[in-house]
């Protein structure tokens, strides 16, 4: 039997992969503009760095990371999501050292065991931003701002943005004892993870998609209420710096995202388009989260996007090219289909895409196939043409055609450039 891909995996083929290609470069020239640099981590790493990480109690640690022992009996796991890994480079490569803050963002594969579902797959595909090193809340606000720039580049619409802050460790004791007095009542009704939640962290409760811990949520306290004064205040700069910036958001106080580490400014980008599910992109600021890992204090914030919706989201909007092919060469004969070996890679090398029939085509079906590969222009060399010396390049939408010298290469470049100017 054929050996098939892995479930939940799936192959990008090249009519697709353009639409990547063209996704990751608008999201690499929206980096530049916003003075974002790359960086690539390792697709795996030490396991306890997502246990610290992510967090022992998340679903991602508990179920869905793909974990493996190496020989030396050291746990590995691949990346499940972007930050820890970002984070911890920062610490291991000093980058605390250069000027600050450090902005960063990074298009990587990440790998999570879910159920597959439409548009969710076991790899999938993150772009994210990480800033670390301040703690200005004008900068949640311009990562807020990368990414509502980006839907904007790619017309995604019916997109809405929701921000809150999930407070700091100094408030959420005192929020926690709340929540969990107003849940006391209604313990019985929530399900078992949310029993654990409400042992270890209560908030994220407020996340569980099960219909009857929301029923149980009604009415219950939010964090945004109870929040310390440092945390209000950055919360009111965040919304203040938003407004500068003309980015639209609306305050949601359940947004509390599934991971532990995040604190103050949480946010969420959710599309109308694909349903219930419809979170596109998601993040926050997560200053403990370095300390957490075992590395240097340091503020930051970013968000994960995956783009397998946000291409989704483009599939109408998208018109992508491929690629031209400038030229293609049919022959007819031995010496001819010599020379055209020697002209395509020539012309290749001049910076024109070029090909000839490597299939023994007869010319009927190396016209057929050129026309078929939208060959922009099209030279037929046969046994007249190498006698004389000169050809003809056709060019295949106008129709017209000029001569070619074909005696040496210089010259037949030349000649090409010349009628390639007049179309
Ligand atoms: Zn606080
Ligand atoms: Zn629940």
């Amino acid at each position: 039997m054929a050996i098939t891909a892995p479930k939940g995996t799936r192959d990008i083929l090249p009519e697709e992969s353009y639409r990547w290609i063209y996704l990751e470069e608008k999201i690499r020239k929206l980096c530049a503009l916003y003075r974002y640099e790359e960086i690539r981590t390792p697709m795996f790493e030490k396991t306890e760095l997502f246990v610290r990480g992510v967090g022992q109690e998340t679903d991602i640690v508990q179920k869905e990371m793909y974990t493996f022992e190496h020989r030396d009996k050291e746990s590995f796991s691949l990346k499940p999501e972007g930050t820890a890994a970002v984070v911890r480079a920062y610490g291991e490569n000093k980058l605390y050292s250069q000027p600050q803050p450090v902005k960063l963002y990074y298009i990587t594969p990440c790998f999570r065991a879910e159920r597959p579902q439409k548009g969710r797959y076991r790899q999938f595909h993150q772009f994210g931003i990480e800033v670390l090193g301040t703690k200005s809340a004008g900068i949640d606000a311009e990562v807020i701002a990368v990414a509502a720039r980006l839907f904007v580049l790619l017309q995604i619409k019916n997109i809405k943005l929701y921000i809150n802050s999930v407070g700091c460790g100094k408030c959420r004791g005192d929020y926690y004892e709340k929540l969990k007095a107003f849940l006391f009542k209604n313990l019985d009704a929530l399900c078992a993870d949310c029993k654990k939640r409400y042992e270890t962290n209560p908030m994220r409760i407020l996340d569980c998609k099960e219909e009857t811990c929301q029923k149980a949520l009604q009415g219950a306290p939010f964090i945004v209420e109870y929040l310390c004064e440092e945390c209000r205040q950055h919360f009111d700069e965040v919304k203040e710096n938003l407004e500068l910036m003309g980015v639209d958001y609306e305050i949601n106080p359940r947004i509390v995202r599934g991971l532990d580490y995040y604190e103050k400014t949480a946010f969420e980008f959710v599309s109308e388009d694909i349903g219930a599910q419809g979170t596109v992109c998601g993040g926050g600021r997560y200053d403990g989260l370095s300390e957490l890992i075992g590395g240097p204090p340091t503020p930051g914030i970013g968000f994960g996007l995956g783009l397998e919706r946000l291409l989704m989201l483009t599939e109408d909007s998208l018109s992508v090219k491929k690629p031209p092919l400038n030229i293609y060469i049919a022959s007819m004969g031995r010496q001819a289909e010599k020379k055209a070996q020697q002209f395509v890679e020539a012309l290749r090398t001049a910076g024109i895409s070029a090909e000839k029939d490597v299939m023994g085509r007869s010319l009927k079906a190396q016209m057929k196939y050129a026309d078929k590969s939208e060959a922009e222009n099209v030279l037929i060399l046969g046994e007249e043409e190498l006698k004389t010396g000169v050809a003809e390049i056709k060019n295949m939408q106008t129709g017209r055609q000029h001569s070619v010298n074909i005696e040496t290469f210089e010259q037949f470049i030349a000649d090409y450039k010349a009628g390639a100017e007049k179309g």
